[in-house]
């Protein structure tokens, strides 16, 4: 765990450089009412794009940031990280048996494969992410906030949970991850194609603010990860 410091001074920068990627939005959640996944090749938390930071990241709103334009609160940027890896959590929203059985399924996936546990909180546990299906599409805020506010998962039902990769890559954020894309070595990798995204989105501040690479070392854990998919060398 301690590898994710690494990934916190990036946290400073974006709050500082943007600003407007931190309203729920009900037209999100529209649009995500009416994905069908037989015909759209996008992942539902792809569709946040243009309205969360790159596609379903939460910042948090300016109220909640420092005058230097920092998050509230955390005079040190390590209390962005989840001690000993371990995430409490509560289930604040309304899912069906099945939906609560792939976000269990979800937790479980980190379980066997990481270090990392989600524990149902309890008194002790000030600090807790709030997993909930709030019809404003897929998404999750960046690491542990210090109000709880914004320590949250949102879900939308059934769209979000129709398979376990979706929770999992938000709860990936929730405990502190950007995504592969933003590497900075991903042009060594991939190359991004503007004109496969919708065409209002192929604008420079579209590219500038959701596609711009982020300055840190890449860190992949010793694992080959590739965007899109878990895989292990
Ligand atoms: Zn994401």
């Amino acid at each position: 765990m301690v590898a994710f410091v690494k990934f916190l001074p990036i946290l400073v920068q974006i709050y500082a450089v943007y600003g407007d990627y931190y309203t729920p939005s009900e037209e999100v959640g529209e649009e995500l009412k009416r994905y069908d996944p037989s015909t759209d090749s996008r992942y539902p938390f792809e569709l946040g794009l243009g309205r969360y930071y790159q596609g379903d990241i939460m910042l948090v709103p300016p109220e909640g940031r420092n005058k230097d334009g920092r998050v509230s609160v955390p005079d040190s940027l390590t209390s962005y990280i989840w001690p000993n890896g371990t995430v409490p959590y509560e289930i604040a929203g309304n899912f069906t048996p099945s939906e609560l059985r792939t976000i269990q399924n979800a937790m479980r996936m980190f379980r066997r494969y990481t270090c990392v546990r989600f524990i149902p909180k309890t008194a002790n546990d000030p600090l807790f992410v709030s997993i909930v299906n709030n019809n404003t599409g897929c998404y999750s805020y960046i690491g542990r906030q210090q109000n709880n506010m914004y320590n949250l998962i949102n879900l939308q039902t059934p769209q979000c949970l129709m398979a376990v990769g979706t929770p999992v890559h938000e709860m990936m954020h929730a405990l502190g991850f950007y995504h592969e894309f933003v590497r900075p070595d991903r042009d060594d990798w991939i190359t991004i194609n503007r004109s496969a995204l919708l065409p209002e989105l192929q604008t420079d501040e579209i590219y500038d603010n959701n596609f711009r690479k982020l300055r840190f070392e890449p860190m992949t854990f010793g694992l080959r990860i590739e965007y899109g998919s878990f895989q292990v060398n």
